[in-house]
């Protein structure tokens, strides 16, 4: 790794011998490695010759438009950091984020423009270029124009300890915030990447005989989640990338519209959460669908069911599953799993990866034994600088370069590890810990369900109890008891959810597509009031 490039500026400057190939895919439009070089090049002209200056921050509010990767690659290349702005956010969270970041150019398409024009007071603070856009007001620049001005990549020096990108965190236990990913995190985490790809090709061999080709396969790699989060970014895009390969990119998910991408532009990888994945393989035209260029097919970002591994497994011949887990503070990947590493441990996330150093502790800091329950801490190369405008927040999450990760974890004497929860949504029923995780699980291996979430609701008795939120497939019928009684085959008595609550339309889910616990919690507490 010492010899790895230093910053993510040599990353991309290295891409530009994939000249003719094709890069960025989105519906119609396609644009070749040579092209995206020209265009990013531009972008980073211009920015300077606007006064943007390297250790500037630059912000980009949304979806999953190509121009999205150009934006980014052109920041990062001449030292300004990218800030990711959450396509979902409301004016409100989109004018927290802009006063925390303080950007001097917005990249903005039309949706997030009417949600900036919500907000007087925004006005004049930061210099507008308009994405897509239908019309070009007077106080915004068009893209156009930004591409017109051409130019060459400005000849900066990158300091590889400088925030390459702030990303804010989903939200899921709270308001989101702005973590720094330096050049060398992300460089870092790019490492893991294709150490990840590699050991996965090697449990291939292992189980089959057969060895990887001399040549790897030029990724296609279908991003179905969004760019301002570290799974499409800097696991799925810089990971294909770096490969020469090419991103299709989504509008939004829809699984049979990914079906239709798969088959068309024979696409050999997906990130996304777990249950795209399940969608995927349980859609009506999945049979019909040639799905044989898919060579893995991953779930992360959440806990995979563990009967979910074993399916994927048997629906796509060409395809092992593969997971990986990590998150925001740590520019990606933390461990990750493939081929038949996987199919043994269902249950395991994996090992840590090369750049890190994991270890389970109890809450006072003191590491666990061996198989033993404690919050995961790691510290490595990829880990944050910290949150900005958080000292608070920053002190908290870090101690001594070690990453306090929020999750429960268990790690066996291979090192493989087991997610077990979130520290935030275990529940404390009657003194006993029930992992909501364990708890999904049981309930997925009903055939009758399509989704379920579950968190604690409290209980006067025993401090907290457990209730599900499930949403059944279509034309399925099944009652609490019923469901219990299944679940009790796998899982012991107390972990059973007294509260079952069917919903009759699919779970909430955040612009990861991680379902909203806490959502969920709060409307089923002033439902059952
Ligand atoms: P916030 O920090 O704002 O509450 P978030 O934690 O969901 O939101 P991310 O950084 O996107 O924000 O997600 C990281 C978290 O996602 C991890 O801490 C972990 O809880 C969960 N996660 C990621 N991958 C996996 C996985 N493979 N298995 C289980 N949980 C996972
Ligand atoms: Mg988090």
């Amino acid at each position: 790794y010492k010899n790895a490039p230093p910053s993510v500026r040599e990353v991309w400057l290295s891409t530009a011998v994939f000249a003719e190939r094709p890069y960025l895919i989105y519906q119609d439009e396609r644009i070749t490695y040579a092209e995206a070089h020209a265009q990013v090049n531009a972008i980073a002209a211009w920015m300077a010759a606007q006064g943007v200056k390297p250790g500037d921050r630059v912000a980009i509010a949304m979806r999953n438009y190509p121009e999205w990767m150009l934006i980014y690659w052109a920041c990062v290349a001449s030292g300004v950091t990218a800030v990711g702005m959450n396509a979902w956010w409301t004016s409100e969270e989109m004018a927290y984020a802009l006063n925390d970041s303080t950007p001097k150019i917005l990249f903005i398409d039309a949706e997030r423009l009417a949600r900036f024009r919500e907000k007087p007071e925004l006005a004049g603070t930061v210099q507008l270029v308009g994405v897509r856009l239908d019309e070009s007001p007077a106080d915004i620049t068009p893209w156009s124009e930004v591409i017109a001005h051409g130019g060459s990549m400005p000849d900066v020096t990158v300091d590889p300890e400088s925030d390459a990108c702030i990303f804010y965190t989903s939200g899921t236990t709270g308001f989101p915030k702005g973590a720094q990913l330096t050049h060398r995190g992300c460089v870092a985490n790019l490492f893991n990447m294709l150490y990840a790809a590699a050991s996965s090709a090697l449990a291939v061999e292992r189980a089959t005989g057969v060895a990887p080709p001399a040549t790897p396969p030029i990724p296609v790699t279908l991003v179905t989640t969004p760019l301002f989060h570290v799974t499409a970014n800097n696991c799925a895009a810089y990971g294909a990338t770096a490969a020469g390969g090419a991103l299709v990119l989504m509008y939004r998910w829809d699984a049979g519209e990914a079906l239709k991408i798969i088959e068309r532009e024979r696409v050999t990888g997906m990130s996304g959460v777990p249950i795209m994945a399940r969608e995927l393989i349980t859609h009506p035209d999945f049979p019909n669908t040639d799905t044989s260029s898919l060579l893995a097919l991953s779930g992360g970002g959440a806990q995979v069911p563990p009967d979910q591994v074993l399916k994927i497994d048997e629906a796509v011949e060409t395809a092992r599953p593969t997971t990986g887990y990590g998150m925001t503070e740590t520019c990606g990947i933390i461990t990750s799993l493939g081929g038949d590493f996987y199919v043994d441990r269902p249950d395991s996330a994996g090992p840590a990866m090369p750049v890190y150093e994991a270890k389970c502790v109890d809450d006072d800091g003191n590491e666990v034994p061996l198989g033993q329950t404690g919050e995961l801490w790691v510290r490595g190369a990829a880990v944050i600088k910290g949150y900005i405008n958080r000292p608070d927040a920053t002190a908290e999450s870090i101690t001594d370069g070690w990453l306090h990760t929020g999750d429960i974890a268990r790690m066996d004497e291979d090192g493989f590890i087991y997610i077990v929860d979130r520290k935030k949504d275990m529940v404390l029923r009657g003194g006993e810990n029930v992992y909501c995780v364990e708890v999904e699980a049981a309930i997925y291996r009903h055939p009758a369900v399509a989704e379920c979430s579950v968190f604690g609701v409290p209980d006067d008795r025993l401090g907290e109890e457990v209730a599900a939120a499930v949403f059944l497939k279509a034309g399925e019928t099944l009652d609490a008891d019923a469901l219990r009684e299944e679940m009790a085959k796998h899982i012991a008595k107390h972990k059973l959810p007294r509260f079952v609550w069917f919903v009759d339309q699919p779970l909430p889910r955040n612009a990861s597509g991680k379902f909203l616990r806490r959502e969920l919690r709060d409307t089923f507490a002033t439902q059952m009031a």
